[in-house]
Parts: C-alpha cells; structure tokens; sequence
C-alpha cells in the first residue's frame, strides 16, 4: 500500500503519517524532513538546499526525486510508504509512478487533508512559536503557500484523473482525522473524486 498524503504545509499530513507508521507498519517518506537533516548536518546537499528552503522555495524536482528513489532502494522490503510532503510537482508525480512501476508497485490511494485557510494561518503561527521553524515565519510561510498554490495544487486534477484523490475532513481532532484515513485506507481508497476547493484562491485574491 503506497499513499500519498496531499494538502498545505500544517495541514496534518505529518501527524497523520506517524500514527500510520505505528499503526500499520508503512515507512514515512517526508522530503521535508530529509532536507531539513541534510540541512542540519551542513552536508553539501544542505547547503545547497538552505536558502532554497529558508526562502520558502521548492527544492528541484530532480534534487528530492532523487532522495525519493534512493530510499525506495533502501527499503525493498517495505510494506508501503507514505509520502508525507511528496510529490510537490507534476514532474515530481509523474517520477513517482515511473519510479514505482520499475519496482512493480503504484501509488495505491491519494488523501487530501482539506483545512480551512484561518485554521492553517493559527496553526501555523502556534508552531513558530513552539517549535520557532525558521520558514513557520509569516512572509516565508506566505511564500510555501503560494508555491502549494501554484505547484502543488495542480497535483488534484492529476491524480483524481486517475480515480485515486479522496479527501478527508483535516478540521477535526487527530483522533478523528486518523479514522477517516483509516476507512479510506481499508477500503482501499473510495474512488471518490471531488473538484479542488478553492479557499486559496479566496484566501489570496487568485
Ligand atoms: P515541508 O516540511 O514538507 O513543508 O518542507 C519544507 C521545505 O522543504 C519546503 O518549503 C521546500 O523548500 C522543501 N521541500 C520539501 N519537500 C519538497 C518537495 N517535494 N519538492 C520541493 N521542495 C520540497
């Protein structure tokens, strides 16, 4: 079982993927945070990455297409991943379904956590200030969400196309938002394909 767990930074796609981890055995793939050790770690790919990153850019295709099949190489054995932050692009989706046809798997479902735009807005302004991530801060946060916006968001009508998309009320409590992903996950995705909302398109004018 391969999924990916789609929507904006603070969403919930993190959380949601641990609890899948323990609960069902899949392994966490999160570009995210494989950038965010190369990174800390000061290896050349982090500094490459950094200003990427504190700019509230996306990282190449090609840079976390390769950090993706690196560890689909590492893991042969897996029972799933859950690509938690990945894929970010159509270049990045369609490499995803070239990289797991070789290995003789697909992406298998498609969940989109769907929150409303003044939850992610508080959401993310609690964790600056707990966690004190340095692109959390208002304009680099600004610019994630414009790049979800332009980049990322185009990925629904892609993988709904492929009656794989079913979204998910991400609003509600943890517990919650998990049994939702739970039955979507043991009916193996539902097929249920809905239109992208467009609450970011309110939310900045576009
Ligand atoms: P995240 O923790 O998933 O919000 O990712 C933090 C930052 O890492 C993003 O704002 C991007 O700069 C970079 N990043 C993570 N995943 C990707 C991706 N799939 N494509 C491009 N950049 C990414």
């Amino acid at each position: 079982m391969n999924l990916v767990l789609f929507g904006p930074p603070a969403a919930g796609k993190g959380t949601q993927a641990k609890r899948l981890v323990s609960d069902r055995g899949l392994i966490q793939l999160s570009t995210g945070d494989m950038l965010r050790a190369a990174k800390a770690s000061g290896s050349d790919l982090g500094k490459k990455v950094a200003k990427i990153m504190d700019e509230g850019q996306l990282v190449s295709d090609e840079v976390v297409i390769a950090l993706i099949e690196d560890q689909l190489d590492s893991n042969p054995e897996a029972a799933g991943f859950i690509f938690d932050g990945f894929p970010r692009t159509v270049p990045q989706a369609e490499a995803l379904d070239v990289a797991l046809n070789k290995r003789g798997q697909k992406v298998d479902s498609v969940i989109r956590l769907c929150v409303e735009d003044e939850s992610i807005i508080t959401r993310i302004s609690k964790r600056f200030e707990e966690q004190g991530r340095s692109d959390d801060n208002p304009a680099t946060f600004k610019k994630r969400l414009d790049a979800y916006t332009e980049n990322t968001a185009p990925l629904l009508p892609f993988y709904s196309a492929q009656g794989k998309l079913t979204e998910v009320n991400g609003m509600a409590d943890i517990e919650t938002v998990a049994g939702s992903i739970a039955r979507v996950l043991d009916n193996h995705g539902n097929g249920k394909t809905e239109k992208p909302k467009s609450f970011w398109a309110r939310l900045f004018g576009k």
